[in-house]
């Protein structure tokens, strides 16, 4: 998939009410973000817009808010039907529990620490008490040149996830240009992810147009020897990046879990790794397309196993790509790390995705690790593979960190992403 689509550069936004899909899904314990590298995103986009003299109204969806159809707490109708099969006598308590649950989630998935956030880092916005209602509409209508406006959490609806076409119409009526800059949420098809098109001169913001220009370039003009390294847990979670990849790239590196599908699909043993054994097929038909294209397929040749998957559990390495009997692979070894990085070390471009072994847990990050220190790694997808390489200290050694773990995913995929395809092309 290439895109060239418009930028929030390519469209005069001056004095215009511009809605900023964001992505502000981030973590919350007890009341306080825990990482808040997602506003930080976000923040080139809409200190452009201020700085151009736009009204800026942001939205984004935190969290599964669920019992609410709209900011006025209603029941949605999956929740009316739960509580219409149960006996006549529980379904007014029944209906008062769910109703009490949605309030909590209003509160508890409010944007106002979001709000709060913004207004630390400097930007001086206002939170609207609803998404679309009333207090919305009134807010946005009244914006100043330059003012910032946050929408409440897009997911109170129920029509956001529907893409249902009234409440992206509702949505677009507060504005007059739609900017997209949640990477995160692209493959999905909403009313603020992609509806909102439909009604709207629609462009993206810079968090988007980086991914586009980064991953998009990589798997369109890459810099030869191309490297793919693919790990993780499962080879059915990959197959689409498996089978994308495997027609653009030079060399193929599996790590990770899904090396033992490959290893029995070879005939040699897997003890009690993790291992698909209905994909054992699919496995032999991705070495037989590496193969007849040419591409270089490289899996561990030794390997770190344990007696059983925990933390602590009695670990060693062993020179071989046969694992023994009671035993599982959690990591790659040494020898593997060696080659791995050698191959790393020599290319043009490295996309990366999927820890090469459990990485959550010292004793089997080592591969991980090796991989990460190369030093020559260019692109990361993945969420659990970005979150690997941050936790371990290898963030600044890549140029590019995906910030959308599933979209990236399918980026890699060659498919679709419906929060990009339906913006304008330039
Ligand atoms: P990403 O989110 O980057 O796409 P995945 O979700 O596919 O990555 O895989 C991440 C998970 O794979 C991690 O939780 C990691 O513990 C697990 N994993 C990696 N290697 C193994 C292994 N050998 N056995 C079991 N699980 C593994
Ligand atoms: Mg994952």
């Amino acid at each position: 998939m290439t895109y060239n689509k418009k930028s929030v550069e390519d469209i005069d936004v001056a004095g215009k009410r511009v809605l900023v899909r964001c992505d502000f899904n981030v973590p919350v314990k007890d009341g306080v973000i825990t990482d808040d590298k997602r506003i930080v995103g976000a923040m080139q986009t809409i200190n452009y817009l201020i700085a151009q003299g736009a009204k800026v109204i942001l939205c984004s969806h935190m969290g599964r808010p669920h019992n609410v159809l709209d900011a006025e707490l209603k029941l949605d109708k999956k929740e009316k039907k739960k509580i219409a099969e149960l006996p006549a006598e529980e379904q007014e308590a029944a209906a008062a529990a769910a109703l009490e649950k949605g309030k909590k989630d209003i509160t508890k998935l409010s944007l106002k620490i979001v709000a709060d956030d913004l207004a630390k880092k400097g930007i001086n916005v206002t939170l609207a008490k609803d998404v679309v209602g009333p207090d919305a509409q009134a807010k946005a209508a009244a914006l100043q040149n330059g003012e910032v406006l946050l929408l409440e959490n897009v997911r109170f609806h129920a029509a956001e996830e529907k893409n249902d076409p009234e409440f992206s119409k509702a949505l677009a009526s507060l504005a007059e240009v739609y900017v997209n800059d949640a990477f995160g949420t692209a493959h999905r098809a909403h009313s603020s992810t992609a509806g909102v098109a439909d009604y709207l001169p629609a462009v993206c913001g810079y968090l988007i147009q980086k991914e586009i220009a980064v991953m998009g370039g990589a798997l369109e003009d890459p810099k030869r020897p191309f490297v793919a390294i693919l790990g993780g847990a499962k080879v059915s979670d990959k197959i689409g990046v498996i089978n994308n990849l495997i027609e653009k790239v030079d060399t193929l590196i599996i790590g990770g879990g899904m090396a033992y599908t490959f290893f029995r699909a070879l005939g040699n043993t897997t003890g009690t790794s993790i291992c698909e054994e209905d994909k054992l097929d699919l496995a032999r038909e991705l070495l037989a397309k590496a193969r007849a294209k040419g591409v270089n397929f490289l899996l561990p040749v030794d390997n770190v196993i344990a007696r059983e998957y925990k933390e602590d559990a009695t670990f060693m390495r062993i020179y071989s790509d046969s694992i023994p009997d009671g035993w599982m692979g959690l990591d790659i070894g040494e020898k593997t790390q060696e080659l791995y990085s050698k191959t790393i070390v020599g290319s043009g471009t490295v996309i990366w995705n999927g820890p090469m072994g459990v990485s959550e847990w010292e004793n089997f990050a080592s591969g991980t690790k090796a991989v990460a220190e190369s030093g020559a790694i260019s692109i990361i997808g993945g969420g659990d593979s970005a979150a690997a390489v941050e936790t371990l200290g290898y963030a600044d050694k890549m140029t590019h960190i995906s910030t959308g773990g599933g979209a990236s995913l399918e980026f890699l995929e060659g498919l679709e992403l419906p929060g990009i395809a339906c913006l304008l092309d330039k």
